[in-house]
């Protein structure tokens, strides 16, 4: 399967400890929007699981969320790239939901609404808890080192067994290459 999964904030844009709340807020982290084109112009489908506690916190709403990705859908474009379909987890920390990463519910919501496996499809993020719902579910992660990245290498919290790249574009080219 053809098809990469990929974390938002922090892979495709530059992350926010304070939450990435309005569309100005969202910025593209250089080159990851030519190097999801890339992938889709190697016939890869391009889908997004991400986190986003700020709704249940009340950060941002719904609409403002919407917003968020107009924008990235839009930036996108200009590059030919196209995200088939964004899958996130609005609750918090302590809601208990099934679906907030180190969880593998997203992933598994990506499985059911597109009837496939995503066992050893490769998922990029930059977050520990990324990896763990990537192995959970049988992916193959990666890491890299933008957003929490290189804060997460440095404290060794990620197994020394994950690939790390320097930011999407190089993971997308190591992928590329790889065949
Ligand atoms: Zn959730």
């Amino acid at each position: 399967m053809k098809l990469i999964i990929l974390d938002r904030d922090g892979v495709i844009n530059e992350d926010s400890d304070d939450y990435i709340k309005t569309e100005q807020e969202w910025q593209a982290i250089p080159g990851s929007l030519q190097a999801i084109a890339r992938l889709n112009h190697h016939g890869y489908r391009v889908i997004v699981a991400t986190n986003q506690s700020g709704l249940a916190r009340g950060k941002l709403t719904l609409k403002e969320f919407n917003k968020i990705h107009r924008k990235m859908h839009t930036h996108l474009s200009q590059y030919g790239g196209v995200i088939e379909a964004v899958f996130f987890c609005p609750h918090g920390p302590d809601d208990g939901c099934t679906c907030r990463k180190p969880k593998p519910g997203l992933f598994m919501e990506i499985e059911k609404r597109l009837r496939i496996s995503l066992h050893d499809v490769i998922a990029i993020g930059d977050r520990l808890s990324d990896i763990e719902a990537a192995l959970a579910i049988g992916s193959k992660p990666l890491l890299v080192r933008t957003g929490k990245g290189q804060r997460q290498i440095d404290q060794g919290i990620i197994p020394g067994d994950i690939p790390i790249y320097n930011d999407l574009a190089h993971a997308t080219s190591a992928i590329l290459e790889a065949g």
